[in-house]
């Protein structure tokens, strides 16, 4: 049998079915099989290396096949795959939680398990729901959310997400929210700080927690950046003035970290910059260094104790997924937290990401690039028509695409959001590795721009 590229990509396409993806494109785009990886870098069928500068879907924390996550994977597989997580447990799961808590913001001391960040969305909307209805205020039942937010693809998470181009479609499926301009500051005025704008767009939210408090369940929220959206970015002061706020109106704030928790915006999780504790917290993605399907909804005692109760009164919490709390993904999670751990490994992403901020915002000078603006290890660049007007790029002309085909053509995975080129490497890139994706991305702004 053959085993080159296109023998694979054609058994593929005859029965593969790709996500978010119109497969019609693969007539043109290639399709790319990869037989392994390591480190930062994948490697297809015929030997082509491409370095996965978007740490695959932004799951990947300390690279491919990473020998010591390797190693607690494999030692589990030998002793437990896999058991149902209700009326049994495990020493992963135990082991992991007692972790989690540890690392969380004080006061997160329970959590509960589910295998992907959308579920781990659904967990938390209708924990959240159903903690009001169990303490008798069974009217808030509605969610606050931000526009142009994201919060995964299953009807619960897309009806809180704010995306058109995933939702649109399904809104006649989708739970009702009510939705307040997010502080995106890619949007500030002229000569306007971050933290100027940011207070200034919370005024929305203080209104519509004013007028919709009693009838809302949660605020729901990308705490620092809005990663589907383009990787907008705000001030951490909203996330400040939304817990006072949650507290005084009586109202969860729901913080998805899925995205940029675990390191990526520079601490372990983002709602530590403004030295709040959210009252639940979605994890997923990094929460296995991007090793296998796994999520967790960090939550409170309080929250905890409005579920606990005689069997009779059905006030618990009855959902489930079969592979809830898996072992296996457990003890790469495990894992994953002792690299942080004996690594140091924010402080050394300090260094990182300095570098590649620096290099990034080389960029800002081109026609087209409106801004450079970066978080931690997450670094974007937004690529506009009319740089003074800040005019987008129509959607239709598909212009991240052309860079992301250069940038594959290079041997470097970049998948710009829309108009959007970002970085967001595995931590264990290397400064030279810095310098070649934000290389390449700039020939591939080039390239794209210049007709
Ligand atoms: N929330 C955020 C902030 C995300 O970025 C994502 C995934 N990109 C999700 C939720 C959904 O996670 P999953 O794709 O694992 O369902």
């Amino acid at each position: 049998m053959r085993t080159d590229n296109a023998a694979y990509v054609a058994r593929d396409l005859a029965h593969v079915w790709h996500p978010c993806t119109q497969m019609k494109d693969h007539e043109h785009v290639p399709l790319i099989p990869i037989r392994r990886g390591e480190g930062a870098w994948l490697e297809d069928f015929e030997g082509k290396r491409y370095l996965d500068a978007i740490s695959s879907w932004w799951v990947n924390l300390f690279g491919h096949a990473n020998p010591r996550i390797n190693a607690a994977v494999r030692a589990q597989l030998e002793r437990l795959e896999q058991v149902i997580l209700a009326g049994f447990t495990h020493e992963p799961v135990i082991r992991l939680s007692e972790a989690l808590t540890a690392v969380a913001p004080a006061g997160l001391t329970r959590c509960f398990y589910a295998d992907n960040g959308s579920s781990a969305v659904e967990v938390a909307v209708k924990m959240s729901f159903h903690y009001w209805r169990n303490v008798g205020r069974g009217e808030k039942r509605r969610f606050i959310t931000l526009s142009n937010s994201y919060h995964g693809e299953t009807l619960g998470a897309l009806a809180v997400g704010n995306v058109e181009l995933y939702k649109d479609i399904y809104r006649p499926l989708l739970m009702d929210v009510i939705t307040v301009p997010s502080p995106d500051c890619y949007e500030r005025d002229n000569g306007e700080s971050w933290a100027e704008h940011t207070r200034r767009k919370f005024a929305h939210m203080e209104a519509a927690l004013e007028r919709h408090a009693h009838e809302s369940a949660a605020v729901i929220l990308e705490p620092l950046v809005q990663c589907a959206g383009g990787m907008r970015m705000y001030d951490p002061v909203y996330l400040t003035l939304l817990r006072a706020a949650c507290d005084r109106h009586q109202v969860h704030l729901i913080a998805d970290e899925i995205a940029v928790g675990f390191g990526r915006t520079g601490t372990m999780f983002a709602c530590e910059q403004a030295g709040i504790r959210p009252d639940l917290m979605c994890l997923s993605k990094g929460l296995t260094a991007g090793y296998l399907p796994l999520s967790a909804v960090l939550t409170t005692e309080p929250v905890y104790a409005a579920f606990y109760d005689e069997y009779v009164k059905l006030n618990a919490f009855l959902h489930s997924h079969s592979f809830t709390g898996n072992p296996l993904a457990c003890s790469a999670a495990l894992a994953c937290l002792e690299i942080f751990r004996s690594d140091e490994v924010l402080e050394r992403n300090r260094a990182l990401s300095a570098r590649l901020g620096e290099r990034a915002r080389t960029l800002q000078d081109h026609p087209h690039v409106a801004e450079v603006r970066q978080r931690g290890m997450i670094v974007a660049a937004e690529l506009v028509r009319d740089k003074a007007a800040r005019q987008p790029y129509p959607w239709q002309e598909r212009r991240g695409l052309a860079i992301y085909r250069h940038a594959l053509a290079r041997g470097v995975l970049l998948r710009p959001v829309g108009n959007v080129v970002y970085f967001m490497p595995p931590y264990v890139v290397t400064p030279q590795e810095i310098d070649l994706m934000v290389e390449v991305a700039r020939e591939g702004i080039e390239l794209a721009t210049c007709a």
